[in-house]
């Protein structure tokens, strides 16, 4: 053992200094931990997109050994389809977004773009081919309108002001002095959860992917924006294949498929008229949802 003989005060400030590295190195092993590296295939090929089919045939997956969070799960996403998934927080739907885009790997089973298993191919190439509405959009210390054309960079002006609008931001845009010049961040302006998830929704529509994902883009608007943004989002989602992860099941109602997830299984599927017919989990759900939503209504009529 080294002895050491070093005043106190100094020790002291060794420590401060040290601990402060150390909270660092720690933030950056639970960030390595959080996010394994997943590496490319030597060589892996371009993911070419033809028609955007999504198949999850058998995908198991848990984050440790100790738990598994997806057990089995097999559906697929036609092309131009829209398939919702809903399910109480903590069912594993956010999960399956990350396997997606091979944020991790899945322990079992295959998942599948246009036929091809996506450990096959860049990920570079997947994570192009795929848009995404995340739950918290990241805006950037610039202009609102670099901060949508984010979504792809060569997009002229007229084009980003044009999802602008679809993302129903324009109004709240030309109430500001400077329009869409104006700066976004900490010392420009500060944007609230809904108007940042509208700046995301105008990047992935930009952006326009065969493949579109939705983790409850629309969460924290309130009702009356949420439904003026579904009705562009239709419309645009139309060419793509779309998959949405919804709290509020009024947004999901048009899907061709809902697929209800409960502790990493899916435990029902099928239209929203399909599902309502049975004695469903999901009935029961909309009920609830419907008395809320009259509640809401009249809430605000006051
Ligand atoms: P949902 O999106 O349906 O709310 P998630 O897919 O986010 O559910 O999470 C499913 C389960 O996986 C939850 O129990 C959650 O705590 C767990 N989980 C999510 N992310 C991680 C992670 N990075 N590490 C460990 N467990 C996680
Ligand atoms: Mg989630």
């Amino acid at each position: 053992m080294m002895q050491i003989f070093i005043p106190l005060n100094f020790l002291g400030f060794v420590y401060r200094e040290l601990k402060g590295a150390l909270a660092n190195i720690e933030k950056m092993f639970s960030l390595l931990k959080a996010k394994p590296a997943i590496e490319d295939k030597a060589d892996a090929p371009d993911l070419e997109i033809r028609a955007g089919r999504i198949e999850f045939d058998d995908v198991r997956f848990g984050y440790g050994e100790d738990r598994e969070i997806l057990k089995g799960i097999r559906f697929t996403v036609e092309p131009q389809q829209k398939v919702a998934i809903v399910g109480a927080s903590g069912a594993g739907k956010s999960t399956l977004f990350k396997l997606l885009f091979r944020f991790y790997d899945a322990g079992a089973g295959r998942i599948r773009i246009d036929g091809r298993d996506i450990r096959d191919v860049n990920q570079r190439s997947l994570r192009s081919a795929i848009g995404v509405v995340p739950q918290e959009a990241v805006l950037f210390n610039q202009s609102i309108l670099e901060n949508v054309r984010y979504g792809r960079v060569d997009a002229s002006d007229e084009e980003v002001m044009e999802v602008i609008r679809h993302a129903q931001l324009a109004e709240f845009i030309e109430q500001l002095p400077e329009g869409a010049a104006t700066m976004v961040g900490e010392r420009g302006l500060k944007f609230s959860g809904g108007e940042k998830q509208r700046v995301a929704i105008a990047r992935a529509l930009l952006k326009r992917p065969p493949i579109m994902v939705f983790d409850e883009a629309t969460s924290s608007l309130d009702s009356h924006s949420e439904r003026g943004i579904l009705a562009s989002l239709q419309q645009i989602a139309r060419k793509q294949t779309t998959l949405v992860i919804a709290h509020r099941l009024s947004t999901v109602v048009d899907a061709d498929v809902i697929l209800v997830m409960d502790r990493g299984e899916i435990v029902e599927r099928g239209s929203h008229a399909e599902l309502l017919a049975n004695d469903s989990h999901y009935a029961s759900l909309w009920q609830l949802q419907q008395q809320e939503r009259g509640v809401e209504t009249v809430s605000t009529n006051l």
